[in-house]
């Protein structure tokens, strides 16, 4: 790799964003079009209604809305009118898309093509196929499910998250979501534990809600919007980045010269080449059916952000998953890619992916609204108090579900929530639960006393004025947005734990309202105030960023895991088995298969991380020092021919410099691979491998990219082969 093309990549975005400027064409949707075109690709409800016999239809209905067991005699029916949708949008194929604990997608694609004993061939699609799927599951990673059972696994239809048209150049595919299993049962995927939590959440909510007399309720249905952060950079850069290409984020490059400190980029207005990528991206999801809302510009230089309507959680992670590969396709089409990592580059912010999260019933209420009647509030301060002691309880499995390596760059850093769990109220629904606690009535809101069931709570800002960016669990109005999950995560794990945490801690105050002898607005006040009091410690409303805080929380006995192999040290503890077991999220063996496959994750990206690094340094950065070293001695060399032997002095001190940084990157080098070649003697598995490449490797990783990066200020432009920071970032 030379420099060369470097320069070459800068010239050629150069004139072509500037050819790009002076068309300035930029094409829309016709808003009145807008309506029609929505979901076309996907076989949504009123598809169904229209291409299938009313009893089929309502059968169906039945089946996504209260999750009832499909009736085998309807999916003959289904397929049937799904292919014939399917094929009238160009499909050949269809392949059952699911969500192996890897954290991407899989899909393997069979034709509708038969062949007839004509020699001919018709196109078929039965009930069989729709409902179950046996892709090769052996080179999935199962962590030790398979060590005991057999490799096979097979997909099973998810009726609850529509099937949709994935449309390529060259024709299209009907992609039928679908959950991931063993023969024997075991859960292969991430979508089948978040199904089960959602049933364990909405039992739960029911049991309450019936307890307090809401009998009209007979499902509660988890809703999520997905907030999405992401960076565009120029293609052409991308594929100069080895790192990009093989880590997603780069393992070198000195700060730019300018970063985000003038907070210029964030809302700012929008570049056209980026609006018109927006814009397409936009269209791209809306025929898919995904309701994107919102499109801005991120912190950081060249980040974004997009967010969606919230729905069921079933569709909303579905939606996001494919929302990012979306994002990457229409990138590519751009001439852009698309960087879904946590952090990218080093020094400026990083991304996530704020996870909205509240309880809808069936009749149609949000349980997290404050509500405007006492008997809405009674229900409010139930779920709150639900919440904040779901979420105390089970820090370690919050954090846990949104541990991995690249979100380790994110948590902890002064720009993003901390490792620490905690929960933001607000001033005034704190105060609210300060006189819950303290069983008094609530005066410091003027005109207002507060006794459950009886008063309205004081009016709450929808739009909380002094919300906390810094809070990693923010209650925002009706919704709690969980915003320590990182951008390339699925949502799937803290999805499922937030409804497990609820489901056990909903049981809990209907356990205790049965306790004290059912339902009376006496003995919620008593069960409320109780259960608050215990755990307070989780409310935190200052500055999460601070050190001070770190000390607070830490005398709170809160948990502070700053890694991924601590985080992830409780996954399939006793306690957490026993809980996965009550609310049949996870069995004994999926919990333990889930510890080690993030270990493996996690190991396996610090491994790949190294060895590029190593690998860069040596083949691209070195020579390229080398190259400036040899031509500076020969500079210096001319010089003294010329000027005699004592000329020169300030270019031999600067040679003298550039030597020194030169040997601290070989040096730097050498203790990468000592490290790495130490740690593989010690024969280490999963979670013993991650905790060992955690401690070890990654602290000499950063000191190679510190050596790395220094020399980078020295070589030549010219020589220097990298697209810099400066470039990355700023040309488009
Ligand atoms: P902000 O950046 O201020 O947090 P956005 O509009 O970018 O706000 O995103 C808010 C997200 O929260 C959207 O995806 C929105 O659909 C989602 N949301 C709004 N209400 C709810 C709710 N009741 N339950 C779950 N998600 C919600
Ligand atoms: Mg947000």
């Amino acid at each position: 790799m030379t420099a060369h093309l470097r320069q070459e990549a800068i010239r050629r975005i150069s004139s072509s964003s500037e050819r790009g400027k002076q068309s300035r064409n930029i094409q829309t949707t016709a808003t009145d079009r807008l309506p029609e075109t929505f979901g076309l690709y996907v076989f949504g409800d009123a598809v169904q209604r229209d291409r299938l016999p009313a009893d089929v239809y309502t059968t169906l209905r039945r089946v996504i809305e209260t999750g009832a067991r499909l009736d085998p005699s309807i999916a003959n029916e289904v397929a049937r009118a799904m292919k014939d949708w399917a094929i009238s949008h160009g499909a050949t194929h269809y392949t059952h898309w699911f969500q192996p604990m890897t954290g991407s997608t899989a899909e393997k694609h069979d034709s509708f093509l038969e062949p007839t004993p004509q020699g001919g061939a018709v196109l078929k699609f039965s009930g069989k196929q729709l409902v179950q799927g046996e892709p090769d599951a052996s080179s999935f990673p199962s962590g030790g499910l398979r060590a005991t059972f057999e490799a096979r696994g097979y997909t099973a239809w998810d009726p609850t998250s529509p099937a949709f048209i994935r449309k390529g150049p060259g024709g299209a595919t009907l992609t039928i979501p679908t959950a991931f299993c063993s023969w024997t049962g075991d859960a292969l995927d991430k979508k089948t534990p978040l199904l089960r939590s959602c049933q364990a959440v909405s039992q739960a909510a029911v049991r309450l809600l019936h307890l307090i007399g809401d009998t009209a309720v007979h499902s509660v249905h988890p809703q999520t919007g997905a907030e999405q952060e992401y960076f565009l950079i120029d293609r052409e850069f991308f594929k100069l980045r080895p790192d990009l290409i093989a880590c997603n984020r780069t393992l070198f490059g000195a700060p730019p010269y300018k970063g985000q400190e003038f907070d210029d980029h964030y809302f700012g207005n929008i570049s056209t080449r980026v609006l018109t990528f927006m814009q397409d991206l936009e269209r791209e999801l809306w025929l898919l059916g995904v309701p994107v809302k919102t499109r801005h510009n991120e912190v950081a230089p060249s980040q974004f952000e997009l967010a969606p309507i919230y729905q069921s959680i079933s569709v909303a992670v579905d939606q996001n998953m494919l929302t990012m590969e979306v994002i990457k396709e229409v990138a590519a089409r751009h001439g852009l890619a698309a960087i879904l990592h946590e952090k990218p580059f080093a020094g400026l912010n990083g991304s996530g992916k704020h996870v909205n999260y509240s309880l809808g019933t069936n009749t149609g209420q949000n349980l997290f609204e404050p509500g405007t009647t006492p008997h809405e509030n009674l229900k409010f301060v139930l779920f709150l108090t639900a919440f904040l002691r779901g979420v105390d309880l089970h820090q370690d499995l919050l954090r846990a579900s949104i541990a991995s390596a690249g979100n380790d760059h994110r948590l902890g850093a002064n720009e993003a929530p901390p490792a620490i769990i905690s929960v933001f109220l607000g001033t005034q629904l704190e105060q609210v639960v300060e006189a819950l606690m303290e069983g008094r009535e609530q005066s410091r809101v003027p005109g207002q006393t507060l006794r459950l069931g009886v008063n309205a709570l004081p009016e709450l800002p929808r739009d909380i004025s002094d919300r906390n960016r810094t809070s990693p669990m923010a209650f925002t109005g009706n919704k709690f947005e969980f915003r320590a999950v990182g951008s390339n995560q699925s949502a799937a794990y803290p999805c499922t734990f937030l409804n497990l945490l609820l489901a056990d801690s909903l049981d809990y105050l209907s356990d205790r309202i049965e306790a004290h002898g059912g339902f009376s607005e006496q003995v919620v006040q008593e069960v409320v105030s109780e259960c608050l009091r215990t755990h307070k410690r989780i409310m935190f409303s200052g500055d999460n960023y601070t050190a001070e805080w770190r000390a607070e929380a830490e005398r709170r006995g809160l948990l502070n895991r700053r890694t991924t192999p601590e985080a992830l040290a409780d996954w399939a503890s006793e306690a957490n088995i026993a809980l996965y077991e009550r609310y049949g999220v996870f069995t004994r063996n999926e919990a333990e298969s889930r510890f080690h496959v993030q270990n493996e994750i996690y190991a396996n990206k610090i491994k790949v991380e190294a060895t590029a690094a190593v690998d860069m340094a040596e083949t691209i950065v070195l020579p390229a020092a080398y190259q400036y070293q040899s031509r500076m001695a020969e500079s210096i060399d001319r010089v003294r021919g010329l000027l005699g032997k004592e000329a020169g002095a300030g270019q031999l001190t600067e040679l003298t410099n550039l030597c020194q940084r030169i040997e601290q990157v070989q040096q730097a080098i050498e203790q990468v691979r000592a490290t790495k070649r130490a740690i593989a003697q010690r024969g280490l598995h999963e979670a013993e491998l991650a905790k060992a490449y955690c401690t070890d490797l990654v602290p000499s990783m950063a000191r190679l990219r510190e050596a790395v990066d220094s020399l980078e200020l020295w070589v030549d432009d010219d020589l220097w082969p990298l697209p810099k920071y400066r470039e990355m970032l700023f040309i488009h």
